[in-house]
Formats: C-alpha cells, structure tokens, sequence
C-alpha cells in the first residue's frame, strides 16, 4: 500500500514583488531555517566565505536577463524578513557545489546521483518526468510553488525553501533537469579546475525555461544565455516537440527522442560533447539506462502509468535505481517525482520515493 501525502502548496499571484511577498509570508520559518544551514550543507569549511561570494556572481546576469525574478527575490527577503543576498543564493545551491568541486577538482563531488528525467510525446503533446535526487538532509525544505503572475504564464515549480524555483509545469511547456558533470567547455574535461565563471544559475533558468512558448523558444533562450552550472534541461512542449538540452556554460548540444521517448540522467551522450553510446550508459549512466529500459518494449505513445513505472524502478536485485535509496555519510534519495501533462495542465506528483508514494494530481 503505497502513502499519499501532499505537497506544501505556496500559492502566489499578482506582481512579481507581491509573489515573492506572499512566498516568503507563508514559509517565513522554513526560508530562515535553512538560510542558517544552506552554506555549510554545500560548501566545506575553507570555501564557506568565498563561495558565498562566487554566487553572488551570478546577480548581474539574472538582472540582465529576468529581472522579473529578482523582484520576486526583493518580495521573498521582504515577507521572510531576510536580506537579500542570503534569499539570492538560496537559488545558487548546484552553482556553489559545482564550483567547490571544480576548486578540489573533484567533478565527482558534484554529480553522485543527481536526478533522472524523462520526455514522451502523447496526443500531440507532451508528458515530461523527474525524479529530483539529493540529498536526504533537502527534504523537509521541499516546497511546490503555484504562481500565477501578472505579466506571465501561470506555472508549478518545485522549490528549496526561498529559492525561486526549479522543474515544473506551465501553461505551454513542462520543464525537468539533472545535473552534469562540470565541464568550462567541451574542450577541457570532466573534473578539472577550469571555471567558467558566473552566469545564470540553474533555479532562475528552470523559471526562464518555464515562462516561454515552446520547446522552440526554450532553445532560443539556451542558446542566447550562459549559464553557471552544467545540466541538461529536458522539455516538452504542447505542440509534442521533446527534446535533451545538454548545456555547459557556454555550449549546448540537442538530443531528440527515438520512438517517441527519451531518458537522461548524469553523464553526457551528445557526440559533440563525447557522450556515451547506448551500450556505455548501461554500465556508467544506469539510471538512464534503466529508465529507456522499462519504458522501451512499452507499446507507444507511453501512458502516465509507464512512466511512473520506470520511475519507481530499481535496478535488477538492488533497492535502488531510478528510484534512488543510497545511505553512506550523505544519505541520498528521489526526493520527489513528477509527470508533467502539458495538455491536461495537470502535474502528478510523488512526494518522497515514488516506489512508496502514490502520484497526486496538482492542477495548474
Ligand atoms: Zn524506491
């Protein structure tokens, strides 16, 4: 018998400052919990001063590009009664553990298992998946914010706590990511100590992504912006048009699905970046392995059940998988997985192991 449980819904609406208020108002403890923790949850103790500063980087370029989602920033410090530079790197949290790895050279550090997702086409449209991995210690701040703005598409993304955002659904387009290993450019690689510097982190990205048209404008915008970390971005649109966005800082590469489908997880598959062939990422990418998997002898298109299988699934006599269950000195775990059905505008959602929760509708 597998539990429901529900997700803490922040519903916000009207400018982009009275969102922010609103957000910060109704999770006023939780934001000032984990901005006490946040730093030294990610970075060790003789980067804890630098890299507070290395994402505060990333300002003028969120500025430049979505000042609107600086305004919500203003609004959460404002109803959280917090200063903005500590509200700001709340949605810095993959840059500043990138860029700790990239420092100690250890792009292993920044990539264990670190999400899953998946894009289908259904009906002319698209259904869009994650499984969201971390750390066990990240989910009591696990929020799913309900906006509804004044100058934009309504939208649901999942949150840390004050952060403005990650993954979600909107009214055009369903948005899911998994981090990558750090790489300055395809030149240099995995694991160096090569930084690119600061760009758009991946929290104001997700809420970018989320805001546009298309899987069309998505990569429009991708190949416009740089970015402060390495993740593929994984989009569907309501048109049916899915597709993989491998991106580093300054590079991105576009996988399309076969079948009608695809699946990534944490390492690279782009020829031009040198990614894994299909027989490699059996043995050193299995989560994405696992997922193509379940879902490859499943007749097409793929329904919401289908999904959900793959993303409960285990790897054969192990319990852990897609679904991620590991222990050690950081636990690790899916903290919660999601379908996004761009033409129902419904999100179903497993709060905790999917293997263990059921799937609960969230209209947008
Ligand atoms: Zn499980």
């Amino acid at each position: 018998m597998r539990k429901t449980v529900r997700f803490n819904v922040v519903e916000m609406s009207g400018s982009r400052f009275d969102m922010g208020r609103q957000y910060g108002e109704q999770c006023r403890d939780l934001i000032a919990d984990l901005v006490e923790n946040f730093s030294a949850m990610l970075l060790p103790e003789e980067y804890l001063q630098e890299g507070r500063e290395v994402a505060m980087e990333a300002l003028p370029h969120v500025e430049r590009e979505a000042p609107e989602l600086i305004e919500e920033v203003r609004g959460i410090a404002d109803g959280a009664d917090l200063d903005f530079d500590e509200v700001f790197r709340l949605s810095c949290s993959q840059e500043m553990n990138s860029w700790q790895g990239c420092m100690r050279q250890r792009s292993t550090h920044t990539v264990v298992d670190n999400c899953t997702t998946i894009a289908a086409q259904r009906e002319g449209s698209s259904l869009v998946a994650w499984n969201m991995d971390w750390w066990t210690r990240w989910q009591p701040y696990m929020v799913l914010l309900h906006g509804q703005p004044d100058d934009g598409p309504r939208f649901l993304s999942f949150a840390m706590a004050g952060s403005v955002g990650r993954p979600g659904l909107s009214e055009h387009i369903s948005v899911s990511a998994n981090f990558l290993p750090y790489r300055a450019a395809p030149e240099f690689a995995a694991g160096g100590a090569e930084w690119a510097g600061a760009g758009i982190p991946y929290s104001f990205m997700a809420r970018m992504l989320l805001a546009q048209e298309s899987t069309a404008d998505a990569l429009e915008l991708l190949g416009r912006t740089k970015r402060m970390a390495c993740l593929n971005y994984t989009l569907g649109d309501m048109g049916g048009e899915i597709c993989c966005v491998e991106t580093m800082p300054d590079d991105l590469a576009v996988l399309r699905p076969e079948d009608g489908f695809i699946t990534h997880a944490n390492s690279y598959h782009a020829p031009e970046f040198d990614g894994m062939t299909r027989d490699e990422l059996a043995e050193k990418d299995p989560r994405a392995h696992r997922a193509w998997e379940v879902l490859s002898p499943r007749d097409k298109p793929l329904s919401l059940e289908d999904i959900y299988d793959a993303q409960r699934s285990h790897f054969p006599d192990e319990d852990t998988g897609v679904c991620v269950h590991r222990g050690g000195e950081k636990p690790m775990m899916t903290l919660l997985s999601f379908v996004g059905d761009v033409r129902a505008q419904t999100m179903w959602t497993a709060m905790g192991s999917p293997c263990e929760h059921e799937f609960l509708r969230y209209d947008l």
